[in-house]
């Protein structure tokens, strides 16, 4: 069968061209409706909770970019890492995950595994060596994220997939995208997305999504999605990340291209003391971000010469960045870290985790190149003067 790259299946299936209805609409129509019709036996849907042709449109065109079987379109982030931890995981278990991740991830793993007897232990992961050390009998998650926020540190995806014999291994696909980076194909179990970012990628929907080749993975996660939580996506918010994942594979190309500009103006800049990239020489991972990735992807974070005033100086002049948190959208945003995301961190935990108080993150959205390098290398000279 014709394979048909990204690009292509972003937009259509040419398999099994979407249902427009009636109308033939080349755009599946948006359906809110919460019940539908069963007399004389009724067609594939019943209620929407257990399913909805909006939904479904979305979930087949997840799956289909991740080249997997099967895809699960829930509420958020959140909702699909705790959609996967609660099917798969009993008081009891271990965990075994990356240290370096979504800082609402490790919030969960606090607050509701551990609670519910879960053990979870964090490791270095950019080593799978940590990995493969940690695990035990008990393990039935291991979990990364690669690249992590905001460092931009990988996880050697394989590496790890190669060790991890009996333990779901799950990662968080967030920051790459199918587009550039497939990590079932390098092994992984299940991969989790806050569709929130690049997948919707116009900073206007929260979504998640849950994807994989398991059969009984799926079932488990379709289980505590749909019927146990509740937690699948509302039906608008599923129209706007299929809308937004038309586009995706040409977001991704600008954001990769957009972000390696602005990150080779700001290594060489003299108030910059760090930039944070894997698509630099000098990412102490580049050799791995080539060969697991498509693409060094669209967040840069780089360090800026003193400390909080200076980071907070550095901000106020800037004219296109948006001083915000999240990410992935085509609009650049700008935050610092200590204060605007790890503001629950205590200043032990904060040093631990790299984050000095001088961090800056940059996803960079796909305005024009060198319109946001001026709007940078003004703020920096103002912040300096
Ligand atoms: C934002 C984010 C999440 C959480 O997603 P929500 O849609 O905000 O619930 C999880 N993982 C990563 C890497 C994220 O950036």
């Amino acid at each position: 069968m014709k394979r048909y790259d990204t690009e292509t299946l972003a937009v259509t299936d040419p398999r099994g061209r979407s249902d427009g209805g009636e109308s033939r609409a080349v755009v599946p129509p948006l359906h809110l409706s919460t019940a539908f019709e069963m007399k004389d036996s009724g067609g594939d849907y019943k209620y929407s909770r257990m399913g909805n042709p909006t939904r479904d449109e979305l979930e087949s065109t997840l799956a289909r970019l991740e080249g997997a079987e099967h895809s699960i379109a829930v509420s958020s982030g959140m909702s699909a890492i705790s959609t996967v931890c609660l099917s798969v995981l009993s008081p009891g278990d271990r965990v075994v995950s990356s240290e370096s991740i979504y800082s609402g991830t490790r919030r969960m793993f606090e607050g509701l595994l551990k609670p519910m007897g879960v053990d979870v232990v964090y490791v270095d992961a950019t080593d799978p060596q940590n990995v493969a050390d940690a695990v035990d009998g008990d393990t039935k998650i291991v979990w990364a994220e690669s690249p992590t926020n905001p460092l931009l540190k990988l996880c050697d995806i394989r590496g790890v997939a190669d060790i991890v014999a009996d333990a779901v291994f799950v990662v968080d696909n967030t920051f790459s995208t199918p587009c550039l980076q497939k990590p079932l194909e390098l092994g992984a179990d299940a991969v989790v997305y806050s569709a929130t970012k690049f997948l919707n990628g116009h900073n206007d929907a929260l979504g998640g999504a849950v994807v994989t080749d398991d059969d009984e993975l799926a079932e488990g996660f379709r289980f505590v999605g749909e019927a146990a939580l509740g937690a699948v996506a509302p039906a608008f918010n599923c129209y706007l990340v299929r809308r937004g994942l038309k586009t995706l594979p040409a977001r991704m190309e600008r954001h990769v291209e957009n972000a390696e500009a602005v990150a080779r103006f700001l290594e060489d800049h003299p108030r910059i003391e760090r930039v944070y990239y894997p698509g630099l020489e000098n990412h102490p991972q580049h050799d791995l971000a080539t060969e697991q990735m498509d693409g060094y992807g669209g967040v840069v974070s780089f360090e800026v010469e003193g400390g909080v005033e200076e980071a907070e100086a550095v901000l106020r002049g800037l004219d296109i960045f948006n001083v915000a948190v999240s990410l992935g959208g085509v609009e650049s945003l700008i935050e610092h870290t200590a204060t605007m995301s790890a503001e629950r961190m205590t200043d032990e935990e904060r040093a631990e985790a790299g984050i000095s108080d001088s961090l800056l993150r940059a996803p960079v959205g796909i305005e024009n190149a060198d319109d946001l390098v001026d709007d940078l290398r003004s703020a920096l000279s103002d912040a300096y003067a």
